[in-house]
């Protein structure tokens, strides 16, 4: 028999999210139970629920950023043990087969880049047994394979960790694959959920570290979390003054904008490496690119050692994203709060506030 629980779930893109009874299946001999304590909002989430990828299936429940504790254990568990604290991030399962889950980056697994957003997610996956969408985390419980499941480490705050498991990973992963260290330039564009965390993850490396802005309303924000400075991208001067300057940059932007004018700020050989706006982009130049051999990238989430070595490292440094606790009725002003785009932090959503009844 099925498991019966509850989470927030909209019907339409047009819809708000309520509150909605669904069936989590029974635990297979290899999974795990969770019922969950804290979730994330990722912008991904707000997409997903307005559709803006085109392939949102109805009834929609999103969340990717989630922190449990193990209620159940299936027969051939190895990993973890009923009371453990546990997370999940954006994939639930993979091939575990091919050359990139091999290599542990299953998140080009090249069964789940059959699925619409790439790999099989949490939510915008499907289950490999028996063929249904898989709902995300903004619910009371999740049922996933041990293998999908980190090991949250002792000293981690696991009431602020949860934005690590989506907005950490997806900063570290480009962080680390262009070996950011001591004295790399990095600039992060758009201080949201993710650019704090490319923020504190890339000071934690030893990079010099540039926020870029709309405005300088930001500025306190960005220099509180270890920036060196705020480069406001509307001052053409300004902007003209860091021509050259920067070996990364994570361009965060969720909506289709211009990157026209950031490409000339990377040096020789520099990296514009995009993890935002996931979708067309208007047309741009390849003359910065010719001319600086620049390189344009892009980067999704990382893979499940990738993310386990970054819950070590943020246990170890103490680095845990800035959070604001916020109740599951509340998340429809959240997602309003998190539109305009105003606030530097992540919202997480404490589970105690969604009753089972
Ligand atoms: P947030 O809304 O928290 O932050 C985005 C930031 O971008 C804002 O704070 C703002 O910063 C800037 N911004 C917002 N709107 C605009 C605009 N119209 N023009 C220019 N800048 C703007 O979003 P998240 O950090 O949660 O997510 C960012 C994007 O990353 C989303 O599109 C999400 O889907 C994507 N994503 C991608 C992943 C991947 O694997 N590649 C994984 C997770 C998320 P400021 O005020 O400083 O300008």
């Amino acid at each position: 028999m099925a498991m019966r629980t509850v989470g927030f779930a909209c019907t339409s893109a047009e819809d708000t999210l309520n509150p909605f009874h669904f069936d989590r299946r029974n635990p297979r001999p290899n999974d795990v139970v969770m019922e969950i304590l804290y979730c994330g909002v990722c912008h991904s989430d707000l997409h997903w629920v307005r559709n803006d990828w085109g392939h949102t299936p109805y009834p929609a429940i999103p969340g990717h950023e989630i922190i449990g504790r193990v209620i159940e254990t299936g027969p051939d568990v190895t990993r973890h043990k009923i009371g453990d604290i546990v997370a999940v991030g954006c994939m639930v399962d993979s091939c575990q087969n091919c050359d990139q889950c091999r290599k542990g980056e299953e998140q080009y697994c090249r069964e789940g880049q059959k699925h619409p957003i790439g790999m099989n997610g949490v939510y915008g996956g499907i289950d490999v047994v028996d063929n249904t969408p898989n709902m995300g985390g903004y619910s009371k419980h999740l049922v996933v394979r041990q293998e999908f499941a980190l090991k949250v480490p002792k000293g981690l705050d696991i009431s602020k960790a949860a934005p690590l498991l989506c907005a950490g990973i997806t900063t570290w992963s480009p962080l680390r694959t262009c070996q950011v260290g001591p004295g790399t330039r990095v600039a992060v564009i758009g201080l949201g959920g993710l650019g704090q965390m490319a923020v504190k993850l890339a000071v934690a490396l030893g990079a010099e570290v540039t926020v870029i802005s709309r405005s300088d309303k930001k500025e306190q924000d960005a220099l509180a979390i270890g920036a060196d400075k705020l480069l406001t991208s509307s001052n053409d001067k300004a902007m003209q003054a860091a021509v050259n300057s920067f070996d990364l940059i994570i361009d965060t932007i969720p909506v289709e904008h211009d990157i026209t004018p950031y490409l000339p700020l990377l040096d020789v050989d520099g990296t514009f490496s995009m993890v935002g706006q996931i979708g067309p982009l208007p047309t741009t130049t390849t003359l910065p690119l010719v001319y600086g051999r620049r390189r344009i990238t892009g980067s999704l989430v990382g893979g499940i050692r990738e993310t386990q070595e970054l819950l070590n490292f943020c246990a170890r440094k103490n680095i845990l994203p800035d959070t604001k606790t916020v109740a599951m009725q509340d998340i429809n002003d959240v997602f309003k709060e998190l539109e305009k785009g105003d606030t530097h932090y992540r919202f997480v959503i404490d589970m105690s506030t969604l009753k089972a009844d």
